[in-house]
């Protein structure tokens, strides 16, 4: 209900839309469409169709910033009471007047230091009467609605970076789309063109030339060829106060096959029995340490099952070893789990929850189920000890996002590997679940955003 039909020069007013729930704005019947002033004004999307820009909406506290994201509906030449004229992206929200919503257009204008944060022009003062000489007419908001959490709505747009050396992979494209449907920016940064300024007393990241904006979070998809260097951009990150979804030092023990073995052991999560040496004067103990043949040798680097080698016999796990050893390859060597028939299971745990899962199984003539080696996924349905041990693994190796390979032994599951950057391509089209949703969904979580209403 209108409280009345008088506005005064100065209103309080709220954005709901754009997150904003009090605004101190000035009406200015000279201008015909509503403005706000915005710093950092940024577009994105597929058809650059969505812009991401910041706002101060405290008056008193310039320091406290709200980044908004709307659809672009228009850009056109505005000419401000100074007598510049600008082009000026237009996006259209809904503004609430003492209570009464209207959906208007409002343009964007990048001022620095304006004492009023919006214009109200005349779009949006339809039915009001102007009272130039007084203020506040319809009621006074309070800008502790930001500050308190609970009473308010907690959303903000999202800048997420993605690390990765392949821009148009499936789940790098999954990951964007999901992230702009819900009003964030996502982009793909190159890992190798990230580069550090590490000595400075302000830790930055610099790309092209510059040092990179700020990020609120960065997902890290590293592959297994730069995880070095992979992970001290990740390092770089954290000192500067990004979110990453997953950890620098996380991604390390994961992907170091023989510290990830430990880890598991350590937190007493079952795993295919597992031995490891330099010398090669151990060649024969390894073997025994094992259950013996069949044996599975596995470099240390491997990724995709590339350096996956199985030892039918005691003498065949004899000279593999030495061979590697001679070539000071880091390798482990494992029981080679029959039971399990050429298949794995592949559990993906977002935020400690398994959201999703397949089974993988290998072509008759291989041993190992990768997808990349031609290994074929389908539907499982997993077992509550397969789904609470993959959240195990996931919190042992301090994961948020992890996706696990389990055995069905005749032992009970065990787990193989776990994947610091799992593709998502295989497992969505078997589950036709929208997993880059949940991720999403998991950072705003983990950001502390309220839930996305349409
Ligand atoms: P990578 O990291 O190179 O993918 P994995 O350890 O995941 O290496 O092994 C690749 C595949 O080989 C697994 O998906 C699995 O099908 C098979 N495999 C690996 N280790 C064993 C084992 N100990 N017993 C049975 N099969 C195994």
């Amino acid at each position: 209900m209108k409280k009345n039909n008088f506005v005064g020069w100065e209103e309080w007013i709220s954005l709901p839309k754009l997150n904003l729930p009090a605004l101190i704005a000035k009406t200015d019947t000279g201008a015909e469409t509503s403005a706000l002033h915005a710093f950092n004004i940024q577009v994105f999307g597929s058809n650059n169709q969505m812009v991401r820009f910041g706002i101060n909406p405290i008056t008193s506290d310039e320091r406290f910033s709200i980044f908004c994201s709307a659809k672009i509906i228009d850009q056109r030449n505005v000419t401000s009471s100074n007598g510049i004229t600008e082009l000026r992206y237009v996006i259209e929200t809904d503004i609430v007047i003492g209570g009464v919503k209207k959906t208007v257009p409002i343009t964007l204008t990048n001022r620095e230091n304006m004492k009023y944060k919006m214009i109200i022009g005349r779009n949006a003062l339809d039915g009001y009467q102007i009272s130039a000489d007084k203020s506040f007419l319809q009621g006074e908001l309070s800008f502790d609605s930001y500050k308190k959490a609970k009473n308010y709505d907690y959303r903000r747009s999202l800048r997420i970076g993605i690390l990765s050396l392949e821009p148009n992979n499936y789940s790098n494209q999954r990951l964007i789309e999901a992230a702009e449907k819900y009003d964030h920016f996502c982009e793909i940064l190159n890992t190798k063109r990230c580069y550090l300024n590490i000595e400075s007393d302000k830790p930055e990241v610099h790309y092209d030339g510059k040092p990179l904006p700020h990020y609120d979070v960065i997902i890290p998809r590293i592959g297994s060829s730069i995880t070095r260097y992979g992970m001290a951009v990740v390092r770089q990150f954290e000192a500067i106060g990004t979110f990453c979804l997953n950890s620098s030092s996380s991604i390390g023990l994961s992907r170091d096959k023989l510290a990830a073995h430990q880890m598991l052991a350590l937190h007493q999560i079952p795993m295919p029995d597992t031995a490891f040496a330099n010398s090669p004067r151990d060649t024969k103990h390894i073997v025994d340490l094992t259950t013996g043949a069949p044996l599975v040798v596995k470099l240390l680097e491997s990724s995709q099952g590339k350096g996956v080698i199985l030892a039918e016999t005691k003498k065949a796990a004899t000279s593999v070893i030495s061979a590697f050893q001679r070539l000071n390859a880091p390798f482990i060597v494992q029981d080679f789990v029959k039971d399990a028939g050429g298949s794995d299971l592949r559990l993906l745990v977002v935020g400690g929850k398994v959201v999703a899962s397949m089974m993988r199984s290998a072509t008759e003539d291989d041993f190992r189920s990768n997808l990349h080696a031609g290994g074929i996924a389908r539907k499982v349905r997993i077992t509550k000890e397969e789904r609470s041990i993959a959240r195990k693994a996931a919190k042992a190796m301090g994961l948020n996002i992890a996706g696990v390979d389990i055995l069905r032994s005749s032992e009970g599951p065990k787990v193989l590997e776990i994947n610091s950057s799992p593709g998502l391509e295989g497992i969505e089209n078997i589950t036709k679940l929208d997993l880059a949703e949940k991720i999403i969904d998991y950072l705003e979580r983990r950001l502390g955003l309220s839930k996305f209403v349409e």
